[in-house]
This record gives structure tokens, sequence and C-alpha cells, in this order.
């Protein structure tokens, strides 16, 4: 049996995962379908949002879905053919907004983000990506005053978790960012937000780290992983069979399959995002702008300047509909005036969504030499590191340095 572990998915949890363990002295296999970093990796918003630690499933977000879902385009949507398959997750979503529930994942959210974003930094420091970096934080905008207070309590519960922030107005929301549309009267600055040059340029880069640490990549489609004498057998569906001591499931939306062939049941599905992306220049943008409001953010690139967000339950098989690309382009033409929207290339992700707002990362149930590292849903970027830093203590022997029972595989 190889000493090998083999990871399912060459996405930036996978990357990131394999970047661990080889710090750990292991050898490793990334084992991919089709290009590294071409799922949702490729075209996401590239914030390393280590403040964003407010789960998804809370009571606000059960308060504004039914005003979203009337707009079609709007941030939240369900295509209608879809709505019997995603109902349970949906339900499951529901009772995770409840707020004991939500309460609960804020705090695992808080120390998930605390190991992220301190694997994040040695990461980028040892992989040499510091150059792909921008620390110029987040601005979140506000129409009104009383938008504003509606998401006070939400600060408070950063402040708590002691988050630096800043709420501002005039003058220096102004200076934050010049050529506002007058109808935001007031921004929150979160200054320790950071985001990539590229999250495709930086995914890739850190695929160029781990080949250069001995990586090695099998291109195929993983059918099964199993337990087998002394170590672990992964299927391909050509025939292939890989030999390993260990192995990780990374792969992203696509995971539930491969979970459900080891026993575990998980409630994984798919929250397709779209966007925008503009040639660079297209606007003086000073840093990564937050329209909560509208469910999206437009943000600095090397490669230029992306307009995106939105939340659609469509499953995997359905084509996108990039009408949402052009809904949210409209608006933030809008809101930002001067904005040149011409020449956009539009695309469309899969984000791994369990409802709890957390990603699945522990033991499988069939055996302790498979580890799950997936469904992280809006926060996988910036979540990669400290999965990479888990996953690897767990599959060293350690105790990890946070309680991870939160985010065991059979916890739902
Ligand atoms: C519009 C949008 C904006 C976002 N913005 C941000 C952001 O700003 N910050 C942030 O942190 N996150 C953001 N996200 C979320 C983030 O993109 C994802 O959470 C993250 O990319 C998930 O990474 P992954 O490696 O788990 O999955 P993926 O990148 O999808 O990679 C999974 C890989 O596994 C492969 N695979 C799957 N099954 C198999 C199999 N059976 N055999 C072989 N290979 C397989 C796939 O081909 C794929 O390459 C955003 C997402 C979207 C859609």
């Amino acid at each position: 049996m190889s000493d090998e572990v083999v990871i399912v998915g060459a996405g930036i949890v996978g990357l990131a995962v394999a970047f661990h363990l080889q710090g750990e002295g292991r050898r490793v296999r990334l084992v991919e379908r089709g290009g590294v970093a071409e799922g949702a990796s490729r075209g996401n918003a590239g914030a390393f949002a280590f403040t964003d630690i407010l789960p998804l499933a809370s009571p606000g977000i059960m308060r504004k879905a039914p005003r979203w879902l009337i707009d079609p385009l709007g941030p939240l949507a369900i295509p209608p053919s879809y709505l019997p398959s995603i109902a349970p997750w949906l339900l499951r979503f529901w009772r995770a907004s409840r707020p004991d529930r939500y309460r609960r994942s804020l705090v695992v959210q808080g120390e998930l983000m605390r190991v992220a974003s301190g694997a994040m930094e040695a990461m980028v420091r040892d992989a040499g990506l510091s150059d792909r970096v921008r620390a110029d934080g987040n601005l979140q905008l506000y129409e009104s005053e009383a938008e504003l207070a509606g998401a006070q309590e939400g600060w408070e519960q950063r402040a708590r978790a002691g988050i630096a922030f800043e709420h501002v107005r005039g003058a220096r929301l102004a200076e934050l960012q010049p050529g506002l549309s007058p109808r935001f009267v007031a921004g929150t600055f979160t200054p320790h937000w950071k985001t990539v040059d590229d999250p495709y340029h930086f995914a890739l880069a850190l695929f160029d780290a781990v080949m250069a640490r001995g990586g090695t990549v099998t291109h195929g489609e993983v059918t099964s992983v199993a337990p087998a004498e002394g170590g672990v057998r992964v299927k391909l569906r050509d025939g292939t069979a890989l030999d390993a001591a260990q192995a990780v499931v990374a792969g992203g939306a696509w995971s539930r399959p491969l979970a459900a062939g080891l026993g575990d049941a998980i409630p994984l599905e798919t929250e397709r995002g779209y966007n925008t992306t503009l040639p660079p220049g297209a606007f003086d943008l000073r840093r990564q702008l937050t329209f909560g409001g509208h469910g999206f953010v437009v943000t600095p690139l090397s490669t230029g300047i992306r307009v995106g967000g939105a939340v659609e339950l469509g499953g995997l098989k359905l084509p996108p509909n990039f009408k949402r690309s052009e809904a949210m382009l409209k608006k933030a033409a809008a809101f930002l005036p001067g904005l040149r929207t011409g020449g956009g290339a539009q695309w469309m992700g899969f984000r791994p969504s369990i409802p709890d707002s957390l990603p699945v990362i522990g033991r499988s149930r069939a055996s302790e030499r498979i580890v799950y590292a997936f469904g992280h849903g809006h926060l996988g970027l910036t979540q990669s590191a400290g999965t990479g830093r888990l996953v690897a203590d767990l599959l060293m022997g350690r105790r990890p340095s946070i309680d991870i029972a939160p985010l065991r595989a059979d916890r739902f």
C-alpha cells in the first residue's frame, strides 16, 4: 500500500489541503476530472472574508427571503422545477436559522475563521503568494439610515467577536470610495478583509507550489472512495484503481455521491452564483464594495472589475440563466455612475452549500483514513487554508486546535 494521500478535487480546498499535508512531509496526489481550479474556485469574488462570521442561515435571512424571492432576478431565486428537489434542504436551512441554532453556528464560524485567518497568512507566505493579496478592506453600503440600523445587531455580534469595523458617512465614505451614487448614505468599513489578485490565478499559483513540492495529479473522475486492507482504494470511471494510505474528499458541490458511498448522507446542495468581469479600468474602484441589500459585490481584480453574487437554488444540472449577471450589472451601473459596462465576461459557479452554513470537515463513517473537506458555501476561498490545517491535523492523528464536532459529517 502506498503511503500517499489521494485528494479528490483540485479546487482551492483540495489544493490547500494538499499544501498543508506536504508541510507534514506527506506525499499527495490530486485527482481532478476537469481543469485545476475550474469549478467554483475559478470565478468567485476573491475575498478573504475572515470577518464574515454571521451564518447565512439566520433569523434575518428568513425575514428578507420572501421579499427577495418576489423578484425573479433578485438576490435569491429558486427555479420552480427545482423546488421539490431543494425542499428538504430548505427545511433544514429554516431549522438552522432558529435563534439558538444560529447562535451556535456563529460561535463555530468565529472559531473556524480564526484558524482560517492564521492558516491563510502562513500559506500565502510559504507558497510565495504574498504579492497576490490586497489588504485594503471591504466597504458595505447602505441606502438609508434604516438599512444601517437593521444591520446593527450583526455588527454588534461581530464586535463581540473582536472584529474591527467603522461606520462611515459623508467625506469619509467618499474618501473610501469616490464616485458612489448619492443614494448611498452610509457604509461600514472592515479593514481586515482582504482580496486576491484573481481567484483563478491565485489557485493556479498554489497548484504550482504544490507541484514544486513534489505533488502529482491524475486526470479522471473518481467514482468511489473506500477503505481497503491497510489503506484506501480510489476508483476512477476509466477503471483505474489508486491505492493510498489515506484520502480526502474535496469535490466541492459534487461531493455528495462519494460521501453516500461511504455511508454518509450529507445534505449538500449548490447555491449557484453569477457574475460579470469587466475589463480593467471599468471603474476607479478602491476596494471591494458590498451591496448587501441587493446581494452582490464589486471587486477590483488584476484581471478586471468583477460584479456579482446572488443565490440561485437550482441544482447541478439546469442551464445557467445569465439574465442574473445582467441584472446585477445594471444595478452596479446605477450604483457606480460612470461604470463602463461593455466588454464583460459572464460566469456561473456552484457554491457547495450545507444548510447550517458550516462546511463538512471530519472523518467518514466508513474509515478514519477518509476525511471530508467540502461544503464551504460562500466562504471556500476564505476557509481553504484553515480547512487544510484541520484536515492535516486529523490525518496526522493530532487533535485539531478547535473543536470540530460541529463540522462532522454525522451532525445531520
Ligand atoms: C459568485 C461566487 C462568489 C464567491 N465569492 C467568494 C469569495 O469572495 N470568497 C470566498 O471565500 N468564497 C467565495 N465563493 C465560494 C467559493 O468559490 C467556494 O466555496 C469554493 O471555491 C469551493 O472550493 P472547492 O475546492 O470546495 O470546490 P470547487 O472549486 O468547485 O472544486 C471542486 C473540484 O472537484 C472536482 N471534482 C468533483 N467531483 C469529482 C470527482 N468525482 N472526481 C474528480 N474530480 C471531482 C471538480 O471538477 C472541481 O474542480 C464564491 C462563490 C461564487 C459562486
